[in-house]
């Protein structure tokens, strides 16, 4: 509990011994009501003073309004009536703060819940300086800089490690609970926490760019996308707290005058007053206008203990109604980590056709690129390398020693007009061309991930209606995938344009009130991300470029967390619904035994604040992800 919980549950204690204590105390008259007043300015004075400020900025219908003048009506009517029975006003005061403070107390828990789980900024990063470590601010350290991570640190920088090797935890950052091994070359994300090495690390991003800050970034500004639900319940109490306030009016006046000019049965001012004003107090909407928004803070949450981090509330809605899921294939379902299978050369040795493949490719980053450089085995000297130009779905062109170079795939080499050999076997074929000379291809091949499969089979147990694969690659590749995965269309060698129409095409066709997801890790596909009704990319491998554009982010790239996503939205659309529903079949039920003289006011506080309680207890359920 914070400061002001602890002080609003003094307040209920003294509030209530006091009230109890009253009536054991013989008074009468003013002097028992300037007690029973004092009692009520303790437990409600905050209240007063919102209604008041409210009614002073002319944005009178609030909850807090709707309190205070039920509970000051109350006191009115006991004082008229000269009955000297103010319990009631204080009651409904009293219960109506537990029932606050009972909220703050569950909001405060699971946005403490969220952050903790987001508990991943660092506070310090260490430098070795002659052999000595100091403690400085992950904002001071620049690229390229070294820093050493000790057993039970987190890293605070994105790096690649230098020396030593270690178990890291990732949980914080994918959910996964299995430690992950690094040793030296391996690249590292921060937010992880060195289990039992001791790592020398070098930059490769400055805190701002590096994942933890990404994280926070996106989780900070998670809330404040707002969803149609919640837009929908904010507008409904705009115009349902003023409504509820003209009815209360309305049912103090009109029944009595009616009674007294019409039956002439005499008025009966206080049994109207009395209903009008319990009627207010049933109908405040707080468990409405908290719930909702707890419920998707909740499922932000719990989603995000997975691994899964979802950019917004309105995505979380968006989720909740996908029926088509769109694949790209590299580094998606496939590891994008491709093997040389075989290098068929012409005149250059088998040697110099990868040492040019690679120089060509040094500074993409597509994963293609990364695995020819990785397969020429000597160093890759950036020097030789002029004039670099990559061609998004075909391949590089660059000057090498002098040479103009072009790496890339079949529409590449009929671009360039280079007579190039078709190859059969099975793989990617990346051609290579020299001063526009053919020199032969490299076949290369993908591996599927483990978990795409059952990733596929999760989706259509999620009720997912259908899912496609968009790929740049060979046909024969893709079929080859797409038949082992059983997905049910494919279209191939695609340009990223080519991506874009079709997503249009699928867009134009899907069924109403339903979402197409695309996922991808970035590479060549960021627009399509961005097209799509819902974009989730690989976080880990994805390029920054795809996170930026995405909706959702899977930090662990396993694409079963596609479907975990789904469900996780689903469960807590589910909660958003049960809320809204529950809680205004409940306030019309009230409305109704109020206005009919059955409710009392001890009713309606109880059903009030009982609603909102089993609303808030509903809403946090949206945390527990275990299941999805
Ligand atoms: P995907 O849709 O499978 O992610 P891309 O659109 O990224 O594929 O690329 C499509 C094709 O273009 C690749 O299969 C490859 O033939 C060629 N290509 C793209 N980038 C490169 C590159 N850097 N080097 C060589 N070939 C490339
Ligand atoms: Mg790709």
């Amino acid at each position: 509990m914070n400061k002001k919980q602890k002080l609003m549950l003094k307040r209920i204690i003294i509030a209530s011994l006091l009230l109890i204590a009253l009536q054991f105390v013989p008074i009468t008259g003013v002097l028992q009501l300037i007690c029973f007043l004092a009692i009520y300015g303790i437990i409600g004075y905050d209240i007063l003073w919102k209604s008041w400020k409210g009614i002073r900025n002319k944005q009178v219908f609030d909850e807090n309004f709707l309190m205070a003048v039920a509970t000051i009506g109350v006191f009115a009517l006991a004082i008229y009536e000269q009955s000297g029975d103010y319990n009631e006003a204080i009651a409904v005061m009293l219960f109506y703060q537990i029932g606050e403070l009972f909220q703050s107390y569950a909001v405060g828990k699971s946005r403490r819940n969220i952050t903790a789980l987001m508990d991943i900024r660092p506070d310090y990063a260490n430098i070795e300086v002659d052999g000595q470590l100091t403690k400085v601010d992950p904002y001071d350290v620049a690229v390229g800089d070294i820093i050493v991570v000790q057993p039970g640190e987190k890293v605070p920088l994105d790096g690649i490690v230098l020396d030593g090797k270690a178990s890291l935890d990732t949980s914080a950052l994918t959910g996964e609970s299995v430690p992950r091994n690094v040793v030296v070359g391996d690249e590292i994300t921060s937010g992880c926490i060195n289990i039992n090495g001791v790592l020398k690390i070098r930059t490769t991003k400055e805190f701002d760019d590096s994942t933890v800050a990404k994280i926070l970034e996106l989780v900070e500004n998670a809330t404040s996308r707002k969803s149609k639900s919640e837009n929908f319940i904010s507008k409904f109490a705009r115009i349902y707290t003023p409504f509820v306030c003209y009815s209360a009016l309305a049912l103090a006046i009109l029944p009595p005058l009616v009674n007294q000019f019409i039956w002439q049965v005499g008025a009966n001012w206080e049994i109207w007053v009395y209903r009008a004003l319990t009627f207010l107090v049933i109908s405040c909407p707080c468990a409405l206008v908290l719930s909702v928004p707890l419920s998707f803070f909740a499922g932000i949450g719990g989603a995000s203990k997975k691994g899964i981090l979802v950019k917004g509330s309105n995505y979380l809605e968006a989720l909740s109604k996908i029926k088509y899921v769109v694949f790209d294939k590299t580094g998606t379902l496939t590891h994008g980590v491709f093997q040389v299978s075989a290098v068929h050369h012409n005149t250059l040795a088998q040697e110099k056709l990868l040492e040019y493949a690679a120089l060509a490719e040094c500074a993409s980053s597509h994963p293609i690129s990364l695995s020819l450089q990785r397969a020429h085995k000597g160093e890759i000297n950036r020097n030789r390398v002029t004039d670099i130009q990559e061609i998004s779905g075909h391949g590089i062109v660059a000057k090498v020693d002098g040479k103009y170079v072009a790496v890339g795939n079949d529409k590449l080499m009929a671009q360039l007009h280079v007579a190039y050999k078709k190859c059969h076997s099975t793989g990617t074929i990346i051609h290579i061309a020299i001063n526009n000379d053919y020199a032969g291809h490299i076949v290369i091949s993908d591996v599927i991930k483990p978990q795409s499969k059952e990733a596929i089979q999760d989706l259509k147990k999620a009720g997912i209606k259908k899912t496609v694969m968009l790929t740049g690659d060979r046909d024969s590749v893709a079929q080859e995938v797409a038949h082992e995965l059983a997905i049910d269309e494919v279209h191939s060698q695609l340009l990223p344009a080519d991506k874009v129409i079709q997503v249009e095409n699928l867009l134009t066709a899907k069924e109403k009130d339903s979402n197409l997801a695309f996922v991808g890790d970035g590479i060549n596909d960021a627009p399509v991300l961005t097209r799509a009704d819902i974009g989730i990319a690989m976080g880990a491998m994805g390029s920054d470029a795809a996170i930026e554009a995405a909706d959702v982010v899977l930090m662990d790239d396993n694409p079963r967390n596609i479907a975990k996503a789904i469900n996780i939205a689903k469960k807590c659309m589910s909660i958003v619904y049960e809320n809204i529903i529950f809680a205004i079949s409940i306030k019309a039920l009230c409305l109704l035994l109020g206005a009919v003289g059955i409710a009392n006011m001890w009713f309606a506080i109880f059903a009030d604040v009982g609603v909102m309680i089993l609303a808030v207890l509903n809403a946090i359920r949206a945390l527990n992800v275990k299941n999805c």
